[in-house]
């Protein structure tokens, strides 16, 4: 049986929910102590859990320790059976986590799969929905599945209550992916997303964006959108023509939607700068499908801790070569089966 530390490098949940998705891949069962120790609040919470439970579900696994707050779990698959699955969080905890957990699996599985996931759809700290279908989806899809996602409800905390489904053709064997170049940027678009609050916030995200990104009236979106609480959040999307890159700023209590709007800004001049195709949030999650393909490369402007972290997690499971070459002020990051 692997044993895991969850308290190494960044200590976050990110740790479990590689090790549960690549434990139903590989049929390998793991014991996992230390969860999220590096957290203020340690151990499993809501989403973790719904996502170790969902796992479980899938992978007919047998689990000891899955309860709220618990710090550790062992966790031994059995075999992943596809088909409709419905996930509740019940909190507005992360919904796109708990399918992140059960993803790889399923890409994989014998046969398709739809699972409609309930909870919070927008969360900071987790890639909010679009991200997913816009910008991680279609190169799943380049790699041989078909995944296909609908919104039926945003969820923002803490009211959450959101609800969406996702639609997975699996493929028999991942495809290499290389992200190299980014191309041209063919299109902008900048949404300012409320629900339950005055649309003037958008309106004043949007013109920071203008202001500081010179961006054209047409690339300026304001959506009022349906969802039990109140939300807010602006979201600036890049496609060039290697891939979709999407940046999020989360509306909060207290914070001017000008700063919001400021630190999404900032974040667009740095990709734009780098000149690299992969964003920080997209590298870290390319990672497990790449390590899974065995071969894969991309060029981001430097890898998080969170990335190295998982990088860690992944080569316990797999036995993969992830090196990453510096390369014009930037990082090329390569993935190569060990075995060969
Ligand atoms: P926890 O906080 O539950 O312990 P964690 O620390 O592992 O979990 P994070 O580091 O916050 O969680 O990241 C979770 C995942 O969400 C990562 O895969 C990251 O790429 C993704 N993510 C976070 N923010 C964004 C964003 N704005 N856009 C896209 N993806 C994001």
């Amino acid at each position: 049986m692997i044993t895991i530390d969850g308290s190494l490098g960044e200590g976050g949940g990110q740790i479990l929910r590689t090790a549960v998705g690549l434990s139903l891949v590989t049929g390998q069962p793991f014991r996992m102590e230390k969860i999220r120790a590096e957290r203020s609040r340690p151990g499993l919470l809501r989403q973790h859990l719904t996502a170790v439970e969902a796992a479980a579900q899938i992978g007919n696994a047998q689990v000891e320790g899955a309860v709220l707050g618990s710090p550790s779990i062992t966790f031994k698959p059995g075999k992943v059976i596809a088909g409709n699955y419905r996930f509740a969080i019940g909190t507005a905890g992360s919904t796109t986590l708990v399918l992140q957990t059960i993803l790889p699996a399923l890409l994989l599985a014998s046969s398709p799969s739809t699972i409609v996931l309930e909870g919070g759809t927008h969360n900071p700290h987790a890639p909010p929905f679009d991200f997913l279908q816009k910008v991680f989806f279609p190169l799943i899809n380049r790699m041989g599945p078909q995944v296909v996602a609908t919104l039926e409800c945003a969820g923002f905390y803490p009211a959450g209550g959101g609800k969406w489904s996702v639609t997975i053709e699996p493929a028999q064997k991942l495809g290499k992916l290389e992200l190299i170049d980014r191309g041209e940027i063919v299109r902008r678009s900048a949404r300012g997303i409320v629900s339950n609050i005055s649309k003037q916030i958008a309106r004043r995200e949007l013109s920071v964006v203008a202001e500081k990104l010179g961006w054209a009236a047409d690339c300026l979106h304001i959506e009022e959108v349906r969802s039990p609480g109140p939300g807010n959040i602006l979201m600036l999307e890049l496609e060039s023509s290697g891939l979709t890159e999407i940046f999020t700023g989360f509306g909060e209590r207290g914070v001017s939607s000008e700063h919001i709007a400021e630190r999404v800004v900032n974040k667009v001049r740095d990709y734009l700068a780098s000149g690299v195709p992969v964003g920080e949030y997209l590298a870290d999650q390319l990672l497990l499908p790449m390590a899974m393909a065995g071969s894969g490369c991309f060029k981001t402007a430097r890898l998080s801790r969170h990335s190295t972290t998982n990088i860690g997690v992944i080569q316990q499971f797999l036995a993969v070569q992830i090196d990453c070459h510096p390369k014009d002020q930037n990082c090329m990051l390569t993935v190569r089966s060990a075995e060969i």
